[in-house]
């Protein structure tokens, strides 16, 4: 049996404080080979703060690779001898999280699939009780903040100093450019309400596809995400899971080059008076805009009244086109795209119907 391995504990790598910390590897741990060789070309290239690798694999359908499973780890436990650096891996079962343990592994994360099933979680997290190990939880596959939050708290009850959140995008049944959806609002939302909790972004699951995954790294940069995780295969093309986009170490070293990354904050002086003075102006507008919506839902609701008052109804359709058609035509020479006008105009919509609805279904005295 194997016993457990002398390598120093998380605390000592000190990744926790890596900015943005790189968690690189393939998506799948297939043979000792290829596991060495992309860990050796990653620690050469100095592009990994910590190995990732999947052992067990969560598929889809059927018949697809599922991980070489618990001898994979052996492979993963070579890499941090070796080459000293920190190890990863996913985690879906008690099982899982135990054999992990026994191979050192520091880094555990829950796959998407896995956080959706809050058994499947709290079964991971009790197995996890007062192991000094990182835990990051990737968001569950449908766009669910509290499932996402439930999930993490359910880690940290059990006692975990060490957790962090992976942001992986939303499955839809759209066929898309990318594989999931980033709806980049969901981890924006995530960090307001747990604003000391690191948050990765995982662009290769996002994008599937390794040409979209500079631009969303690179979002991820400016949204001051802590860290990426980038899937990185010795030979991408021949990968057993997920090839179209994983990344070769001299693609990942192309594309982390490139990054542009900004600092959150600054003490400059000059800096901070002109943002302070343009962000007035911002909250400014943003008070006009209330007042502005405030009296446009008057003078709906006192349409609403009229309409009952002669037993119309409350959509219009023609109506409704000629207002769009003519804000459209109008926001472009403002240079407003039409996403953004179509978007703020439904919403307007919706909610001058919603008020007429409650106008016209009020039980009072029409004639
Ligand atoms: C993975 O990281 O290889 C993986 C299976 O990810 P997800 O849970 O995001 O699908
Ligand atoms: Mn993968």
């Amino acid at each position: 049996m194997e016993t457990m391995t002398t390598i120093p504990a998380l605390s000592s790598w000190d990744i926790y404080k890596k900015r943005p910390l790189l968690m690189t590897g393939p998506c799948s741990a297939e043979t000792e080979e290829q596991v060495m060789a992309t860990a050796s070309a990653l620690v050469k290239a100095g592009k990994v703060d910590v190995f990732r690798a999947g052992i067990w694999k969560p598929r889809t359908r059927p018949n697809s690779f599922e991980g070489v499973g618990a001898a994979g780890l052996k492979w993963l436990k070579q890499v941090k001898q070796e080459f000293g650096i920190p190890i990863g891996t996913e985690v879906a079962t008690e099982k899982h999280v135990y054999e992990a343990l026994k191979f050192g592994v520091d880094v555990l994360w829950v796959g998407a699939r896995t956080t959706v099933n809050p058994f499947a979680v709290q079964e991971i997290a009790n197995a996890l009780q007062g192991v000094d190990v990182m835990v990051m939880v990737k968001n569950p596959i449908n766009p669910e903040l509290e499932l996402w939050v439930g999930a993490i708290e359910r880690i940290m009850k059990a006692g975990v100093s060490h957790v962090a959140a992976i942001h992986r995008g939303f499955s839809s049944y759209e066929k898309t450019a990318f594989r999931n959806q980033p709806q980049w609002q969901i981890p924006i939302d995530l960090r307001q309400r747990m604003p000391g909790l690191p948050l990765i972004c995982d662009p290769s699951h996002i994008g599937g596809k390794r040409t979209y995954l500079a631009d969303i790294a690179q979002e991820a940069m400016d949204l001051n995400f802590d860290g990426l995780m980038l899937e990185t295969h010795i030979d991408p093309d021949n990968a057993w899971s997920d090839k179209q986009q994983q990344l070769t170490p001299e693609g990942l070293t192309a594309l982390l080059d490139g990054l542009v990354l900004r600092d959150e904050d600054t003490s400059d002086s000059k800096f901070v008076s002109t943002i302070d003075e343009l962000r007035s102006q911002i909250d400014i507008f943003d008070d006009q805009l209330l007042d502005i919506l405030e009296r446009r839902m008057q003078v709906a609701k006192t349409i609403g009244e009229y309409k009952k008052k002669h037993n119309i109804t409350v959509l219009q359709t023609n109506r409704w086109q000629e207002i769009v058609n003519k804000a459209i035509r109008k926001a472009e020479t403002k240079g407003l795209s039409h996403e953004f006008i179509s978007v703020i105009l439904k919403a307007i919509h919706q909610e001058s119907i919603a008020n007429q609805m409650k106008i016209m279904n009020e039980a009072d005295s029409r004639a």
